[in-house]
């Protein structure tokens, strides 16, 4: 007697607890007919378990994943096995609203939800069982610290002036490229190009003016640009372009573009018109270049070399 009065109670305890567990539970049939819900999911749905029990979970909620969670379940029928659907994968499976004050920037609450076969007393699977956590706080925080990290990234890869890559990363593409011709023979050119006489800019109208210019070269070059470019700028008023698939005649036709454009449009600075021009070294990669840093040094040579024969022009490296 004393014994079925404590098992009574225990179950009594079972069925409070359930109630009041801040984790979602749901009991489906075969038909997926719903046969308990719980307190939470009473709360977040609105919908009392009287008002639900017996009701087809699809039908009453027709936003569900019905094919996706169906397959999901009756293999959980199957095979006997749990299921797990993780918030990586879907970030819900019932759309309730998100409360919470601390990750209010949430709309939804994120989800992790287990299914789970339940046994008969005789052994077979009659029903399944739902078990809905809120993973709200969990979610926002990784998303957060995702998107700090992409951030970061961006920062260490950019060149604040400018907004172009930096020299550190802008030589990280640079090698990947030298890389690519090492194994596949892919074609690219190097292209270096530096302001001409930058420091009469600066003794003429200042620093600050010095700083407009070379924002807007670097302006002009990214709208130059095709996707596959890789342009950072090497250090303070040079520039680098790594152009994939590129032979040197073509990167010419580029340069010679890019320094027309920057010779033909002088910047407005304080009311005052300056005009620049640039210089430009081209290297195509190839068999005879045995290093990136070689690459580079060809360009390099070649920018000297358009220095020396005047300024304001694009010279082809030659060996
Ligand atoms: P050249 O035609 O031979 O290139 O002559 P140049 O006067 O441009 O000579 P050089 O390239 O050696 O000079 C670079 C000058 O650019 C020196 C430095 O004062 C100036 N400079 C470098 N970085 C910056 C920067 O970030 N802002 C400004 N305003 N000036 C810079
Ligand atoms: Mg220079
Ligand atoms: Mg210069």
């Amino acid at each position: 007697m004393a014994q079925n009065a404590d098992a009574m109670n225990e179950l009594h305890w079972l069925i409070d607890m359930v109630q009041t567990i801040e984790v979602g539970l749901v009991v489906l049939d075969r038909n997926f007919n719903i046969q308990l819900w719980n307190g939470f999911m009473e709360n977040h749905s609105g919908i009392s378990p009287n008002a639900i029990k017996g009701c087809n979970l699809f039908e009453q909620f027709p936003n569900l994943p019905a094919n996706w969670l169906k397959q999901k379940m009756e293999s959980v029928f199957l095979l006997k096995n749990r299921a797990f659907i993780s918030w990586e994968q879907r970030p819900f499976v019932f759309k309730f609203k998100n409360y919470r004050p601390i990750t209010g920037r949430a709309e939804f609450m994120y989800q992790n939800v287990t299914l789970l076969p339940l046994a008969s007393l005789t052994g077979q699977v009659t029903h399944l069982s739902m078990i809905v956590y809120d993973v709200t706080d969990i979610a926002i925080n990784k998303l957060q610290l995702k998107a700090a990290n992409t951030q970061l990234e961006h920062l260490s890869q950019t060149d604040g002036l400018t907004q172009l890559f930096n020299r550190r990363h802008w030589q990280q593409c640079m090698n990947h490229e030298y890389e690519r011709f090492s194994r596949y023979g892919d074609s690219a050119s190097l292209v270096m190009f530096d302001i001409d006489h930058f420091k009469r800019v600066n003794d003429t109208y200042g620093h600050m003016a010095g700083d407009k210019v070379i924002q807007h070269i670097a302006h002009i070059l990214s709208q130059s640009l095709r996707e596959t470019d890789c342009a950072g700028r090497y250090g303070g008023e040079e520039f680098a372009v790594v152009m994939s698939n590129t032979r040197a005649r073509d990167a010419w036709h580029f340069t010679e573009r890019l320094r027309t454009r920057i010779a033909a449009s002088p910047i407005q600075f304080e009311g005052q018109s300056i005009q620049v021009t640039i210089s430009l070294g081209i290297a195509e990669v190839g068999d005879p270049v045995e290093s990136a840093s070689m690459w580079l040094s060809n360009a390099d040579h070649a920018l000297y070399q358009a220095k020396q024969e005047g300024r304001n022009r694009s010279i082809i490296f030659e060996e």
